[in-house]
């Protein structure tokens, strides 16, 4: 009798170890708080604010944070709160981010709680809406910030809760998101060890999270390149220099950077021309052109490679017709790294809770996140998280009019996040 009591706490501590399942005390307050969750993200799903413009939600979200004790700073890059939590141990620092902001899409949906709200957007009025699902993280965190503070006696280490604003890009002229909460200091007093993220996904099965190691989002440049010609009739191109052949000519030139020099096989990257500008009637060859466009890209070298190859081919291409043409560079975001340690062991918690079939292993985005930034400083891991109703016959896009989250997907997020920043802080 004795030795099967022996064996079967051998054995338990061989499970607790090896398959991290969910602390039966934290699954059972992340269920009682799920009802909660899902209030709070419809209010916030009713009372969505563009990015830099988060007064109302920021200050909710702060008021929470008070609520619960914790050491709470508000107006962090403008309208960012960031709450700290210290367990009764001292140890690491784990940062949670979730962003808040939402995007001037009117939204089309029959929820009950859908978003009517107006706004005026760079001199035009639009309708605003939470289109990319960031009011799912807001309640998510602030779930996660009481369960912790509930259950602090588990915690060995601090836990900062970053709530962050303009994700989507802070208004033209403006700083603002991840890069200037870094800027401020989010990463430093107490200084952060590792980063978690989560994105909602409206293509993503509800109870499942997809995830993977290394670039998982793109490095997002947006270029201007400006062509300069000679202006003449257009009955006699002899005359003059053709801006517009030339942009031709770079638009085609660039995409062999794409196919014939970038080492595709390690990962995907992108170069779009989404706009040109030039000439006024069809009869003459005008002075110039413009183009704007972006690079997506997933790896740190073909980034460098591309950006380089960019610079060196606009200017010769024009010369080569006869013109002159610039290149500049804006960086949106940088590539979404998942430092693939940090995901080898955080990987037994997250499939602990969900389950090891319903964490899948995805392909990269090339789409881009500002939770990058974050990564550049600290070990980070951003993954995904269902959001889509596994009866639901169609997905719908984020940032489009009828975007819609089953919130049911809600409570997985709230028992990964907590559970993750516990067992990282424990298992140093
Ligand atoms: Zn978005
Ligand atoms: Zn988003």
């Amino acid at each position: 009798m004795k030795s099967h009591i022996i064996l079967s706490v051998l054995l338990l501590t061989f499970c607790t170890i090896y398959s991290q399942k969910i602390d039966p005390e934290i699954k059972s307050s992340s269920e009682k708080i799920e009802t909660k969750v899902i209030e709070w993200r419809r209010d916030f799903h009713q009372n969505p604010e563009l990015s830099n413009r988060e007064f109302e939600t920021a200050k909710k979200i702060a008021k929470h944070l008070k609520e619960l004790g914790l050491e709470v700073t508000e107006n962090v890059a403008k309208t960012g709160v960031v709450a700290i939590l210290k367990g009764n141990k001292e140890g690491k620092t784990v940062a949670l981010r979730a962003d808040i902001d939402a995007l001037p899409v009117t939204e089309r949906t029959d929820i009950p709680f859908k978003s009517v709200v107006k706004t005026t957007f760079l001199d035009t009025e639009v309708g605003v809406s939470h289109a990319c699902g960031h009011d799912t993280h807001i309640s998510i965190l602030m779930g996660v910030a009481e369960i912790l503070t509930k259950h602090k006696d588990k915690i060995n280490g601090t836990v900062k809760f970053i709530f962050q604003p303009a994700e989507e890009g802070p208004p033209p002229g403006e700083e603002g998101g991840a890069k200037l909460m870094i800027k401020e200091g989010v990463l430093k007093n107490p200084d952060v060890d590792a980063i978690f993220g989560l994105h909602i996904n409206s293509g993503t099965e509800v109870g499942k999270i997809r995830y993977k190691p290394g670039g998982t989002m793109a490095a997002v440049e947006r270029f201007v390149i400006n062509v300069k010609g000679k202006q003449t009739h257009g009955s006699a191109p002899w005359s003059g220099v053709d801006p517009i052949l030339i942009s031709a000519k770079i638009i085609d030139g660039l995409q062999t950077i794409i196919s014939r020099e970038a080492p595709l096989v390690n990962e995907a990257a992108v170069i779009t021309v989404g706009k040109i500008t030039s000439g006024v009637r069809f009869n003459i060859i005008p002075e110039s052109a413009e183009m704007i466009g972006t690079v997506r890209t997933l790896d740190p070298e073909m980034k460098s490679l591309v950006i380089k190859r960019m610079r060196e081919m606009v200017p010769a291409i024009a010369e080569a017709y006869g013109g002159t043409a610039t290149i500049e560079f804006q960086n949106n975001t940088s590539i979404t790294y998942n430092d693939p340690d940090l995901v080898q062991k955080m990987l037994p918690t997250i499939q602990g809770i969900a389950g090891k079939d319903n964490v899948i292993l995805s392909k990269a985005t090339t789409g881009g996140e500002d939770f990058s930034y974050f990564q550049e400083v600290v070990p980070g891991f951003y993954f995904f998280l269902g959001g889509k109703s596994p009866e639901a016959m169609t997905t719908t896009s984020h940032h489009t009019p009828e975007f819609y989250i089953d919130e049911s997907g809600l409570l997985l997020g709230v028992k990964v996040m907590s559970q993750l920043a516990i067992d990282y802080l424990n298992a140093q």
